[in-house]
């Protein structure tokens, strides 16, 4: 179902978050802010904080944090749009869904019904039932415990032709939508026969942990009957679109902010079981570009991992290709000669398998140690080939700057000359299609010239007053003032963050302003996806100490709006005078180093009119 991103707005506007915890927390005025003790994590003096004006929460204690949905997502565990549904009926906004909608709405609700029957069914057989011996036996060679069958809903179905048709019967299922499921079929004379027959039973959960559909795979290898068979894809299953686990692992994704991908759906169980739970399998499919998209709601950091004895990467190819697009970070761990997940935990346990996650590569890396260990590297005409190889999926990467870092590790540690690489790339980048332009191009790497030089700099010098004075700003951004954002942004653009995290804060807000989209904090964290930076702003709105608190002491009775004035006016001016310093410092060392009288003339010129130029800043940079 989809909701209009101005009806989400509207409904937050409508909610208040201040009533909205209260029905859950006991909160308590202080200063602007409301207390109480957290839900998410038990403590005994509060540390849970509910700003009204901003509209957001914040616990200090877990860092959970967020606006008005995300509360109610992690407090009842329901999905962004259930949580937006629950507010519009509480504060009566009415959402406006067609006819239609509303129908699929609830036909989904059916068949959603229909499979966690049969759900039951299936795993009931196994775990209860005198005739599910022989699949009992398949889970316990593999060592799998009854807990762990019941946490992910293992089954069986009987390997009769009719058993589930007469228990559907039986339980008044509907036969039309269980054949739409692929539960049941209908041979040519219209007899119905049970589609999953004597099979082990894999549901497969969304990722609120309802059962789209299910994988069954045959015991014991028959003739003519493929290894798995898979329900269809129906309106509530879209194959590529579902990654297997995630309803069990997301948590755990969360918190180690790292993902690791497996094909089998027994790769994922075993490593569960051996308390490994931050782990998805593509089964079934390749991996999707919608299934990274849903991975990288919950982490950026993904590990592979691959059996040594494969062709690993190549074979991996498009999936590393698809997890590039979407800027995920890509390590490559690889598993002893004839080992799978599920063998290797089995065998030689959790720890081990850690060290091995432990000590994944960069995928870029791996590929390079690879090519360099079969000697690719010595023989002139075969470096040719494994440099075109090795840049393909560098082309793919969206951020140039991050090529361009790519391209100078690669060259540096190998010892391979950079340019060879960079024309590689180019060739590489033309061939993948991006239709760019000669005179783009060469804008594109003045560009990254810039930002690499710019890079260095920062990673050079960033003193401490200048990080407070970034974040002085950004305090001001999220402080949800048009006038302040627009005076800000008047005077100071978002690249002149030199901390790339500043930076990124800095575009967003710019960004809606620029599109007179609210800038209130509760809205512009819906559009920042990392959950470090998320807290990162959580924490900095609502920053102990306050910035007003001694202009409050030199302009008593000022109201608040004007006091914010003077801040913003104040702070912009340090952070242009900060600027200004930061660049006459830089040429006096140009100009000690200088070897030209003349250009060491034009410096001096040069900061002589800087030092003007920062006395001048007092009156011209105001708010009026
Ligand atoms: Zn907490």
């Amino acid at each position: 179902m989809r909701i209009s991103d101005n009806k989400i707005e509207e409904i937050r506007i409508a909610a208040n978050i201040v009533d909205v915890i209260s029905e859950y927390v006991q909160l308590r005025k202080r200063g602007k802010n409301y207390i109480g003790l957290c839900p998410f994590h038990s403590e005994k003096t509060p540390s849970f904080t509910v700003s009204e004006e901003k509209q957001i929460f914040n616990c200090f204690g877990c860092h959970k944090g967020g606006n008005v949905y995300k509360f109610l997502m992690e407090y009842e565990k329901i999905s962004f749009i259930e949580s937006v549904q629950e507010l519009a009926q509480r504060y009566g906004v009415n959402i406006e869904v067609d006819e239609e909608t509303t129908g699929k709405q609830s036909e989904q609700e059916i068949l959603y019904d229909i499979n966690t029957e049969t759900a039951k069914y299936f795993s009931n057989n196994l775990l209860n039932s005198s005739e599910a011996e022989i699949a009992r036996e398949y889970f316990q060679k593999r060592k799998i415990k009854p807990q762990t069958m019941r946490s992910f809903g293992l089954g069986y179905a009987f390997p009769s032709w009719d058993h589930f048709v007469n228990y559907a019967q039986d339980k008044k299922i509907d036969l039309e939508r269980a054949i739409s499921l692929g539960l049941i079929g209908q041979s040519n004379d219209g007899r119905l026969y049970d589609k999953f027959s004597g099979r082990i039973i894999f549901p497969i959960f969304s990722p609120n942990g309802r059962v789209v559909a299910f994988a069954g795979r045959i015991i014991e290898k028959k003739e003519n009957s493929a290894k798995y068979l898979n329900s269809p894809e129906s309106l509530i299953y879209v194959k590529g679109r579902i990654l297997y686990g995630l309803s069990h692992s997301k948590d755990e994704i969360r918190k180690l902010d790292k993902a690791i991908l497996v094909e089998g759906y027994m790769d994922l169980i075993s490593l569960h079981q051996s308390g490994i739970k931050n782990v998805v399998a593509v089964s079934g499919t390749a991996l999707t570009e919608e299934q990274v998209q849903l991975l990288s709601r919950y982490t950026k950091n993904v590990v592979l991992l691959f059996d040594a004895d494969t062709a690993g990467i190549k074979a991996s190819m498009r999936s590393i290709e698809l997890l590039l697009k979407k800027d995920m970070e890509i390590k490559i761990a690889s598993l002893p000669s004839g080992e799978d997940p599920d063998s290797f935990v089995n065998n030689f346990g959790r720890e081990k398998f850690e060290e091995i996650i432990k000590k994944a590569q960069n995928f870029l890396e791996y590929q390079t140690e690879f090519y360099s260990n079969q000697g690719m590297f010595e023989d002139p005409s075969k470096t040719a080939e494994a440099i075109r190889e090795l840049v393909k999926p560098v082309s793919i990467i969206n951020d140039e700057l991050k090529r361009s870092l790519l391209i100078k590790s690669i060259a540096k540690k190998f010892n391979l000359r950079e340019k060879l690489l960079e024309n590689e790339l180019d060739k590489a980048i033309q061939s993948f299609g991006k239709q760019i332009t000669n005179e783009e191009r060469i804008r594109d790497k003045e560009l990254i010239k810039k930002q690499l030089e710019a890079k260095l700099q920062k990673d050079r010098k960033i003193s401490p007053r200048e990080i407070r004075l970034e974040k002085e700003i950004l305090k001001l951004l999220f402080e949800g003032k048009t006038e302040i954002v627009g005076f800000v942004f008047s005077q100071i653009s978002p690249e002149e963050f030199l901390t790339e995290e500043h930076a990124k804060l800095a575009e967003i807000v710019y960004e809606a302003y620029k599109n007179n989209e609210e800038i209130i904090a509760a809205s512009l964290i819906e559009k920042i996806s990392d959950e470090k930076l998320q807290s990162f702003v959580l924490n900095l709105t609502f920053d102990k100490y306050s910035i007003s608190r001694n202009w409050e002491d030199i302009y008593p009775g000022l109201p608040h709006e004007k006091i914010l004035q003077k801040i913003a006016v104040d702070t912009v001016k340090r952070f242009r005078t900060e600027k200004i310093n930061f660049e006459i410092k830089n040429n006096f060392r140009l100009i000690e180093s200088a070897t030209e009288e003349e250009e060491r003339f034009e410096l001096m010129k040069l900061n002589h009119e800087l030092e003007k130029e920062k006395q001048k800043l007092n009156l011209n940079i105001s708010i009026e």
